[in-house]
């Protein structure tokens, strides 16, 4: 990897030399109940751009898996069936700011979708289109990313910024990136820069206050199949989705075909599902392998923090917490893990 380091003005030049491109960062959505929001938007002015923001409320899933994406469309032509497809791409998008658990999340999902037997073209195709500017943040009172190992991120970004003082100290992953990072006035770090650096890991570090405890939890999950704290959480839970709509690596969707009345076009179209919604789980003539609340929130985790554990050892949670900053029933990870290791509480 190379360091480099810049001066805070230059960042501003750094946008200006990447706003050819479609650009997407946080902003500031107004002022909730426990203080500022922010989300993930498209960026016009340099002076829209956050990178002081706390966790958007939702991830950049949007903009990878849209909650609805028309896959195909045919229409008859000479007695025939003409299928269209089209990968919904534009200009290539820079991400400016992302945190490491929302990198991580990405990383995760690549995964499945474009590492995979069966790739997904549209989102591949999407990925592609992406340039990373990776920012550095500090862990808010809901964040356990670090129990999660997502406090940091090796990979998946083409630049990393992260504040330390009057510059940015910078990890540069990509040919582009040092391309862009060599039209500004930049420098090689020097030690101090170095300890500057450390400084910053060590207060993130220091900052965390929400924990889960992540030591056998494959196993524990196996052994706990049957017990009654899923019971309790899936009656407090409303089996809203919402969990599933903020989650950066939620990726589970449905896929329905229309037929026009005339018969002369058709489209085929994903929408993105939560496994917690009622109908999740149920098939052609009505039945429901899932139809307690229980059940489906049981197998959320056990997708999460199970199963693709045992596929590609490591969890599918990267510990962003916004599924429990938008629950209205307050489920949140840290306390279903702990209530399934017959604990209570989460903090400390
Ligand atoms: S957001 Fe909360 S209430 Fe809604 S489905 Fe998820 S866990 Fe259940
Ligand atoms: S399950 Fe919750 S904490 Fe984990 S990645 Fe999804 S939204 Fe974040």
């Amino acid at each position: 990897m190379i360091f480099r380091v810049f001066a805070k003005e230059e960042l501003e030049n750094l946008y200006d030399i990447l706003a050819v491109n479609h650009m997407v960062g946080a902003v500031s959505k107004g002022i909730g109940t426990s203080g500022p929001l922010f989300d993930f938007d498209f960026i016009y002015d340099f002076k829209d751009l956050r990178l002081d923001f706390s966790t958007t409320i939702h991830s950049l899933k949007r903009f990878l898996l849209p909650p609805v994406e028309t896959l195909s469309t045919f229409e008859m032509q000479k007695e025939t069936w003409q299928k269209h497809v089209d990968y919904n791409l534009s200009k290539p998008i820079v991400y400016f700011g992302l945190h490491t658990c929302d990198i991580n999340a990405l990383n995760k999902l690549d995964k499945v979708l474009w590492g995979s037997v069966y790739p997904d073209p549209f989102y591949a195709a999407k990925r592609k289109n992406m340039f990373i500017i990776g920012s550095n943040c500090m862990p808010q009172p809901f964040c356990f990313c670090k129990s999660m190992g997502t406090d940091t991120a090796l990979h998946g970004f083409d630049m990393f910024l992260t504040d330390i003082g009057d510059s940015y100290f910078v990890e540069i992953e990509s040919a582009r990136a040092f391309d862009c990072i060599s039209k500004l006035k930049n420098r090689e770090p020097d030690v101090d820069d170095h300890n500057l650096f450390m400084q910053v890991t060590e207060a993130k570090t220091k900052q965390f206050s929400c924990h889960v405890d992540t030591t056998d939890l494959t196993k524990i999950l196996d052994m706990e199949f049957q017990s009654e704290a899923w019971k309790g959480w899936g009656e407090k839970c409303l089996s809203c989705g919402t969990c599933a709509n903020v989650c950066p690596t939620c990726y589970c969707y449905g896929v329905t075909e229309n037929v026009d009345l005339d018969l002369q076009k058709a489209q085929k179209i994903k929408q993105l599902y939560s496994c917690n919604l009622i109908d999740f789980a149920q098939v052609s003539g009505g039945h429901n392998f899932r139809p307690e609340s229980h059940s489906r929130i049981k197998y959320r985790y056990y997708h999460k923090h199970r199963g693709f554990v045992e596929a590609f050892e490591e969890s599918l949670c990267v510990g962003c917490g916004r599924c429990g900053v938008s629950c209205l029933a307050d489920i949140t990870v840290p306390e279903v893990i702990a209530s399934v290791r017959g604990k209570e509480g989460h903090n400390g």
